[in-house]
C-alpha cells in the first residue's frame, strides 16, 4: 500500500511539472553573469540565491520575464543542505549535495556575483561588496541565515582537532563521518543550541544515525550515547515527540534537556554544558565523538537595516509574507521572522504563496492567498527508518498520507533520500514546485 501511495504522489508530481507548469521554463547555462559594476536597475531584485532565492527567481523570470529579474549571490556552488545529514552517517557522499550555481539560475536572469552589504528600504536600493548600487520596484529577501561557531569557546579552531564534527556546514559535515568510523568507546555527544535553528530535527537525526552505526559495526554496547539539548522537549509538535521519546527508550539513548554546549576543549576531547535552569551551574563531558549544531542567527545585513524586527530576523506579516512597513519588499525562508520551523520545506510552501502575493500586488489587488506556516522534518531515525513530521503554524500535524506518520517507516526514508532531492533540483528550484499542500489534499482525496 505505502509503496503505492508513493508511486501515485511520484506520478502526480510528474504530471504537475511536465504538463501544467513546464511549458516556457527552461533552466540552462545562458543566463548572464558579471560582477556588478556600475548603477544598475530591476522590476524584481532578489537577494540571495540559496534555496529560496533560485526557487522565486524561476517563479519571477515567468511572472515578469527573464530581462527584468536580477539575483546578487556571491557563491559559485550550490548545496541541499538536507542531504548533510547523511554525508555525516556515511550514507551519501558530499558531492553529492553540490551543483554550480550557473547551472541552476533561471536562463536571461542577470546573477550578480557578489555580496549584499546594504539595504536602503527608503531609496529602493541596495549596495553590493563592490561598490555597485542597484536599484530596484520589487525586492525579495531570501539571504537565509548566519552559523555563528564563534559563539561556543574553542570553535571553530577547535575542528582542527578529530572527533568532533558538525552537519551544519560544508567544511565541517565530513569530519562526523570521520568521527565516528573513529570511535572506539565512551560517549557520542550530540548537541542542540540555545538559539533557533534551521531544521530542528537535524541535531537529533545524526545521533539515531550514529547509534545504528554503533550497533552496526558492534561498538553500542562501549558507548553513551547522549543528546544535550538546550529545548524543554525532545521536538517541538507533540504527536512525533512521543513517538521518539519511544524510541530513545528503546535504544537506550540519553536525552538531557536544557543542556546548552558552551565550551569544546578540543585538544583534551572535553564538552562544557551550561544547565539553563540552573544559572552558573556547568557540566563537563569527555567524548570520544561530538557532534556540534552552532548556535544561528539572523542575516547581519538584515539586521543593520529598517527591514529587521527587534530581533534581526527580516519583519514580514505571516500570511502574505509581504514585509510589515515596506509593501513593495518580501521575503522567504530562513532569514524571516514566520513563526514556523526554518525548513526547506517550508521555502516551498512559502514559495507559492509570495509568488502568488506578488502576482497580485502587480496587478493591484489584494493578497488573497495565506500561507499556514507548513514545514515538514523528515526525522531519519536509522538507514532505512524516517518519521516524517508535517505541521503548521500551530503544531498541528499537516501529513501528506493517509497513514500515521509519527510511525518509523521505510517508505519515508526512501522518500528522504531518492525523491525530495530529485523533487528539489527539479521541481522547486525551477520554481515548479510549492510543497505538497495541493497533493496532501488530492493524495486523501483519492485514498478515502
Ligand atoms: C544539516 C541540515 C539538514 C537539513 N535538513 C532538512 C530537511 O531534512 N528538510 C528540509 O526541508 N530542510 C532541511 N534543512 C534546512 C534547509 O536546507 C534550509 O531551511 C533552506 O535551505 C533555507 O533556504 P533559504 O533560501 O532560506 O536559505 P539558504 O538556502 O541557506 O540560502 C541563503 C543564501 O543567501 C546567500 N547569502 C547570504 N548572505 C548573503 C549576502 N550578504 N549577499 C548575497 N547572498 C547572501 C547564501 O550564499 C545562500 O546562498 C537542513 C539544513 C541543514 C544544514
Amino acid at each position: 500500500f505505502g509503496v503505492t501511495a508513493l508511486r501515485w504522489w511520484c506520478s502526480v508530481q510528474l504530471l504537475w511539472t511536465c504538463y501544467f507548469k513546464a511549458p516556457g521554463i527552461a533552466i540552462s547555462q545562458f543566463h548572464t553573469s558579471s560582477p556588478a559594476s556600475a548603477k544598475q536597475h530591476y522590476k524584481m531584485l532578489v537577494l540571495g540565491g540559496g534555496t529560496g532565492g533560485i526557487a522565486m527567481s524561476s517563479r519571477m523570470k515567468r511572472l515578469v520575464g527573464a530581462e527584468n529579474v536580477a539575483l546578487v549571490e556571491p557563491s559559485e556552488i550550490h548545496y541541499y543542505q538536507p542531504i548533510w545529514t547523511l554525508v555525516g552517517a556515511g550514507a551519501k557522499t558530499v558531492a553529492s549535495s553540490s551543483r554550480p550555481t550557473a547551472s541552476l539560475m533561471p536562463s536571461g536572469v542577470k546573477w550578480v556575483k557578489s555580496k549584499v552589504q546594504e539595504i536602503n528600504p527608503e531609496t529602493n536600493t541596495v549596495r553590493t561588496a563592490d561598490g555597485t548600487e542597484i536599484s530596484y520596484e520589487y525586492l525579495i529577501v531570501a539571504l537565509g541565515l548566519e552559523l555563528h561557531y564563534e559563539k561556543i569557546k574553542g570553535l571553530p579552531e577547535g575542528f582542527e582537532h578529530p572527533k568532533i564534527g558538525s552537519n551544519y556546514s560544508v567544511q565541517t559535515v565530513e569530519k562526523t563521518w570521520k568521527a565516528l568510523q573513529d570511535f572506539k568507546e565512551g560517549n557520542a555527544v550530540f548537541t542542540f543550541p540555545n538559539t533557533p535553528v534551521k531544521c530542528a530535527g537535524a541535531p537529533q537525526k545524526i545521533m539515531y544515525l550514529s547509534d545504528a552505526y554503533l550497533r552496526k559495526t558492534g561498538k553500542r554496547a562501549k558507548a553513551n550515547v547522549i543528546y544535550n539539548t538546550s529545548l524543554p522537549v525532545i521536538f517541538g509538535v507533540k504527536k512525533y515527540a512521543d513517538s521518539l521519546w519511544e524510541i530513545v527508550k528503546k535504544r537506550d539513548l540519553q536525552i538531557n534537556l536544557r543542556h546548552n554546549l558552551i565550551e569544546v576543549r578540543a585538544d583534551k576531547q572535553e564538552a562544557v554544558f551550561e544547565n539553563l535552569d540552573k544559572p552558573g551551574e556547568t557540566k563537563v563531558i569527555e567524548y570520544e565523538m561530538l557532534h556540534v549544531t552552532p548556535p544561528m542567527g539572523p542575516s547581519s545585513v538584515i539586521k543593520g537595516s529598517p527591514l529587521a524586527d527587534e530581533i534581526g530576523w527580516l519583519d514580514l506579516n505571516k500570511e502574505t509574507l509581504q514585509h510589515t512597513k515596506y509593501p513593495n519588499v518580501f521575503g522567504i525562508g530562513d532569514c524571516t521572522n514566520l513563526p514556523t520551523s526554518k525548513t526547506g520545506a517550508a521555502v516551498a510552501a512559502q514559495s507559492a504563496v509570495l509568488s502568488r502575493t506578488i502576482s497580485k500586488i502587480l496587478k493591484k489587488e489584494k493578497p488573497d492567498k495565506k500561507y499556514d506556516g507548513y514545514t515538514s522534518c523528515p526525522l531519519v531515525t536509522s538507514y532505512n527508518t524516517v518519521i516524517l513530521a508535517e505541521f503548521d503554524y500551530n503544531g498541528q500535524p499537516l501529513e501528506t498520507f493517509p497513514f500515521n506518520q509519527a510511525k518509523e517507516r521505510r517508505l519515508m526514508y526512501h522518500m528522504k533520500t531518492d525523491v525530495m532531492p530529485h523533487l528539489y533540483w527539479h521541481g522547486l528550484l525551477r520554481g515548479l514546485w510549492g510543497g505538497p499542500g495541493p497533493y496532501r489534499k488530492i493524495m486523501h482525496l483519492g485514498m478515502k
